[in-house]
This record gives C-alpha cells, sequence and structure tokens, in this order.
C-alpha cells in the first residue's frame, strides 16, 4: 500500500476554527471514525463515515472505471491522450463492487457516481451497475459520460439499474465541438442524449464547460435547447486540471459571466432552496418578458465561488486510490490492501483515514486556485474522474 496518510491524528476529535463546521468533541481516544465493530474493548465509533478535520462527512462516492477517454477536450486532455494504465492496474468490477459496498454499508456512503475517463468505454459497464444493483436496490447510482457511443448502450443501461446520468456538451455546433474536443462526434452525442431521455434515465443534466472565444457565446443557445427537452444544464467554471496546465484565472469564463450572458435572453433568479450540498448553484429561468418559469439552470462556481465547505465528495481513481479533493496532491492506495486480502474493516479504517486529511479547500489548507502558491496537480480531471 502507499498511502500517503500516514499523519492522521491520534485524537478523536479537533476543533478548526476555519469558517468550516466542526467536528463536536466526543468521547474516546479513537482515531476518527474508528469503528466500534473491529472487535470488543475498541473505543466507540465517534464518526461512523467519512469525516474530516473539518467536520464534513462524505456521502456522496464517485468511482473512475477507467482514465482512458475517446475525446480530447482542450480543458482536460492532451492532443495526444495520456498514458493509458494497463488494465491490470484497473479495479476489477468485482473491486469496485466490493468498494461501494465498504462505502454504504461501513462508511455511510449514499450515493454513487460513476465516471472516467470514459466509462462507456468500459465493457462491463451494464455489469458492474448490475451488480451494485443488486446490492443495493435503493442507492441512487448516476453516470457522467460524454455521450460517445451511448445511443447504442442508454436501454442497457438503464435495465441494468442505472438511476440517471449527465452527459456533457459543451457546443451545439460540430465545428466547435471538433475544436473542443479534437474529435468529430456532435451528431453521436446529441443522439446518445435523446437515447439516454428515451430509456427514462431522467433527470438528465447536461454538463457544459465554456472556453472564452471559442463557446463562451453559446450559453444562452445551450440553456434554450436544454430546457425545450426538459434537461438540466448545467455550466461548470474551467478549472485548472487540464493536462496541458494551460489554465489561466484571468482568461477563464466565470460564473458571473455565465450569468450576465443567460440575462441577455432570460430572467434567471438563484433558487432560495437550500443547496444542500449540491455543487451547482441552481437558478430558475423565465422568459425575459415575464410568464412562467420555463425551467432551471445549475451554475458549478468551482473557482470564483467555491462550496468546498460543503463539499460531500470522495473519489476513487480508476487504480483504486481516494482522492479527499480533486486538488488533493496526496493519494490514498486501496488496491493494493484489496488485492493482498485485507479484509473490510481494514479497507475501511485505511479509506477513513484517507478522508481525514481533507484539505479545507482545493487540496490545501491555506490558499486557493490560481493564488501565488497553488500548485496544480499532477493529474488531469480525466485521470482522476470527474
Ligand atoms: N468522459 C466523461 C465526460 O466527459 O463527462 C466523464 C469524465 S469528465 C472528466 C467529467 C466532467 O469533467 C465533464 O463534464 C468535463 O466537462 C469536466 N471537466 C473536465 N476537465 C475540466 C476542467 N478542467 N474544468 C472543469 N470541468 C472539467
Amino acid at each position: 500500500m502507499t498511502s500517503t496518510r500516514q499523519d492522521t491524528p491520534r485524537r478523536a476529535v479537533e476543533t478548526v476554527a476555519l469558517g468550516l463546521p466542526t467536528v463536536r468533541p466526543g468521547a474516546g481516544s479513537a482515531r476518527p471514525g474508528q469503528a466500534a465493530a473491529h472487535g470488543p474493548g475498541t473505543a466507540p465509533r465517534v464518526a461512523p463515515g467519512l469525516v474530516d478535520r473539518f467536520g464534513r462527512v462524505a456521502t456522496d462516492l464517485r468511482i473512475s472505471l477507467i482514465d482512458k477517454c475517446n475525446l480530447r477536450c482542450t480543458y482536460c486532455m492532451p492532443a495526444d491522450g495520456l498514458a493509458w494504465l494497463p488494465r491490470s492496474r484497473l479495479l476489477t468490477g468485482a473491486e469496485v463492487r466490493r468498494l461501494v459496498r465498504i462505502g454504504v454499508e461501513d462508511l455511510g456512503v449514499r450515493e454513487l457516481r460513476l465516471t472516467g475517463g470514459e466509462p462507456l468505454v468500459r465493457v462491463d459497464l451494464p455489469d458492474i451497475i448490475a451488480a451494485v444493483r443488486g446490492d443495493h436496490p435503493e442507492l441512487p447510482v448516476s453516470l457522467t459520460t460524454n455521450g460517445v457511443g451511448l445511443a447504442k448502450r442508454a436501454r442497457e443501461l438503464a435495465a441494468a439499474g442505472l438511476s440517471r446520468i449527465n452527459v456533457s456538451l459543451d457546443t451545439l455546433h460540430a465545428g466547435t465541438f471538433e475544436r473542443l474536443a479534437r474529435r468529430d462526434h456532435l451528431d453521436e452525442v446529441l443522439a446518445g442524449i435523446d437515447a439516454a431521455a428515451d430509456a427514462g434515465l431522467r433527470p438528465l443534466k447536461i454538463n457544459a464547460v465554456l472556453m472564452r472565444g471559442v463557446n463562451d457565446h453559446e450559453a444562452p443557445e445551450l440553456l434554450e435547447w436544454a430546457l425545450g427537452r426538459g434537461f438540466e444544464l448545467r455550466f461548470i467554471e474551467q478549472m485548472p486540471l487540464d493536462a496541458d496546465h494551460g489554465w489561466r484565472k484571468d482568461d477563464m469564463v466565470t460564473a458571473r459571466e455565465v450569468r450576465e450572458r443567460l440575462r441577455t435572453r432570460f430572467r434567471i433568479e438563484a433558487d432560495r432552496a437550500a443547496r444542500d450540498g449540491a455543487p451547482a448553484e441552481r437558478h430558475r429561468v423565465f422568459p425575459l418578458g415575464g410568464g412562467e418559469q420555463l425551467g432551471t439552470v445549475g451554475i458549478i462556481a468551482s473557482v470564483t465561488e467555491p462550496f468546498c465547505a460543503d463539499c460531500r465528495r470522495t473519489r476513487i481513481t480508476a487504480e483504486g486510490r481516494v482522492m479527499s479533493c480533486l486538488f488533493s496532491r496526496e493519494e490514498t492506495d486501496l488496491s493494493a490492501l484489496l488485492r493482498s486480502g485485507a479484509d473490510d474493516a481494514e479497507v475501511a479504517d485505511t479509506w477513513r483515514a484517507a478522508m481525514w486529511g481533507k484539505p479545507r479547500a482545493h487540496g490545501m489548507d491555506h490558499t486557493g486556485l490560481g493564488d501565488e502558491d497553488f500548485v496544480q496537480p499532477d493529474r488531469s480531471m480525466s485521470a482522476i474522474g470527474g
């Protein structure tokens, strides 16, 4: 195991005043989350779930099934792709199933998202979904995909037990798609979206990243298209997670700009309902001239209006490493444990310890994205699992 998190505090609870919720002091000297089930005489379980030093509890599990992708989006991948993991290093379907079971049964995970790379590239995707669904009939299981090949597989995925789907779509124009994704697949993606909607994979969410001078002018058009089909569009601020390290804070399209662009065609109102840990700030959308609500739009302002204090995510990479944060520079290997015969309790404890060290925000305890001492992680979004 190559855990880099050996420094987990021995004290069960600490109060850290950084504007974040804190773990309430409790009895016992166990490590946070130490499970009572580990045997008689152990300390009471003070934090059964994936709690961190700031009192956040991760209940939303994202597992990357593969690092490989069939697009080369400029904000994520280099033109020539990356050195893909050999198949032997990818979590097997059985390992994914076991991690989900440990997450749900021992660590309080309440929802699962399968991602990548491109998860549709995994031929055993329906089997993985069916196995998880068999173990956890009530667990919401969603998929994030670029939609390439989805038209052929949407029904099979729904039948296997997938609850819903997010499809990434940054543009409605073939030339712009090719410029952004370096591949000519727009029609295929649009067909995949229709097939997913027909298969009942709803609510269907569309993820869009806007790049200045490329597709940022398309914001209102994308929203009109999504509203007309009953999809929820979410704009995601571009984060410094591109393999080319070309991200510049001054050049990214901000949430504020997205709102301004949308207001040229719609009236949008921030939704007062509690955000409840969701990354997207939802806005209700109305026609400019007045009238009934047309739908909603989400804006994920990870850079300019970060929501780290509410983060509930725990991520596992395609090779089985826990990343407590997208920007974390520390990873904890669970696959070595799985492959060396560790029991569930050992895996759960290691996972808990990894999450205890979750940084305050954006991979750090003290600074923000794009600040002088921000260091971009080596992994791109595709190699983490978005
Ligand atoms: N291949 C799948 C897809 O395209 O949806 C799943 C993986 S992809 C990494 C997940 C999401 O991350 C996509 O919606 C993509 O647009 C987004 N993404 C990738 N790089 C990003 C970046 N640098 N900033 C913001 N979002 C990014």
